[in-house]
């Protein structure tokens, strides 16, 4: 079924097309091509970390993060359950166990309380979310993972150019992953980057990236032959992909501004009806500037929230939710070092819904979003549960 306000929409900045027709022209179709470079120096620049890497995808680079550090079997890895299977998988894939970390009530990221008594001298790393592009709790996670000798990867799929005590994420781990899936705030279709900010790591990296061999140093005039050095895989976009993302990237304030307008919108057209109605906007803490990834509404009840999303279908709005608590899942099961408590992820969720977001989403679509939400008959069901 399609809906007249959808979900998501892929959104141009402008320079797509032209920027594809040239990648085309300059007869590099395959990856690490002038548009790769382009975006790799804009990147680098722009958040000022060593290297930036594209890959095929935010999964492809935590699979190399999880191979950059060397987890395996014998490790335990911390994850949040609160987040989408790659940050998970990525470290089960290569035989470590997963430890499923909680989350705050507020901000819905690791709860940086809990994760002192989840590390065990397995540990080797802690993967942090950036929900909703809002940064963890980044001083504490990174002074107690420092004292234990864990290291921080940073799954910054939602937080690009979001910034924690004004230091961007994705800055602050030893590495940090991006995305630029269809759904994410820069794309490219399918498509991230890996961020290295430990500069020992950079040449394992490239290694890696580039199927084990090191066809990186060859170029680079170092050895004169390339082969096979390491494990590793494909993880090059093609550079058409790149050109794409490069005219997202080069209109990265226009693209922010128009996200957060929309924020905004949502946030002031629900905020008296969030307290009439006992739901949940989202909560930046003040050190936090958001990336304005998503807009959610913490629901009273998983009722209220089939009766929402029910009542926004009749109008041809599809809203949607995320995500099963990974602890809970068939493969979170098999592949957790133990059993998990995670009390607050089990609660949001149920309740937890997402509303249309997408930069072109015009102003009338919205108020109509809006406006359904707060004429619904959500409050009857309220005073009923009452
Ligand atoms: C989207 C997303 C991913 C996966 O990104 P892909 O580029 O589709 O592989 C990983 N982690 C989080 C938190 C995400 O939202």
């Amino acid at each position: 079924m399609s809906y007249r306000i959808p979900f998501n929409r892929p959104c141009l900045a402008g320079n797509e097309y032209k920027y594809i027709a040239q990648a085309i022209a300059n007869g590099h179709a395959s990856g690490d091509g002038p548009f790769t470079r382009k975006c790799h120096e804009l990147l680098e620049t722009e958040l000022g970390v060593p290297r930036v890497l594209l890959t095929t995808s935010c999964t492809d680079a935590l699979e190399m993060a999880a191979l950059l550090l060397d987890c395996g079997p014998g490790d335990e890895v911390i994850v949040p359950s609160f987040t989408f299977v790659s940050t998970a998988n990525a470290f089960a894939l290569r035989g470590a166990r997963l430890v499923f970390a909680d989350i705050r009530p507020d901000t819905l990221n690791l709860d940086e309380i809990c994760l002192e008594s989840l590390i065990t001298p397995r540990t080797k790393a802690v993967v942090v979310v950036h929900y909703a592009g809002v940064s963890c709790e980044m001083d504490s996670i990174l002074a107690i993972a420092s004292r234990h000798g864990v290291r921080v990867v940073e799954d910054n799929a939602h937080g690009l150019f979001s910034r924690y005590k004004g230091a961007y994420t994705g800055t602050l781990g030893c590495l940090a992953t991006q995305s630029f899936h269809e759904t994410k705030n820069f794309i490219c279709g399918e498509g991230g980057a890996l961020i290295v900010n430990e500069p020992e790591l950079i040449e394992r990296a490239l290694v890696l990236r580039e199927k084990g061999t090191n066809r990186a140093r060859f170029f680079r005039g170092e050895v004169d032959k390339y082969t096979w050095v390491d494990l590793g895989s494909s993880y090059l976009p093609s550079d058409l992909l790149a050109a794409f993302l490069y005219a997202q990237l080069e209109a990265r304030d226009a693209i922010q501004e128009k996200r957060h307008r929309v924020w905004n919108r949502y946030y002031e057209s629900l905020a008296d009806w969030a307290v009439l109605n006992d739901v949940k906007l989202p909560e930046i803490p003040p050190e936090c500037e958001q990336a304005y990834h998503m807009f959610y509404l913490l629901l009273p009840s998983l009722e209220h929230r089939e009766l929402l999303i029910s009542q926004l279908k009749a109008r041809s709005i599809l809203s949607v939710f995320h995500y099963t608590p990974l602890h809970l899942s068939e493969a979170g099961r098999r592949f957790a070092a133990g059993p998990s408590h995670c009390p607050v992820t089990e609660d949001v969720s149920g309740r937890l819904l997402r509303l249309p977001f997408y930069n072109d989403l015009t102003e009338s679509d919205q108020d109509e979003v809006t406006g359904a939400i707060r004429s619904s008959r959500f409050q009857a069901l309220t005073r009923q549960a009452v």
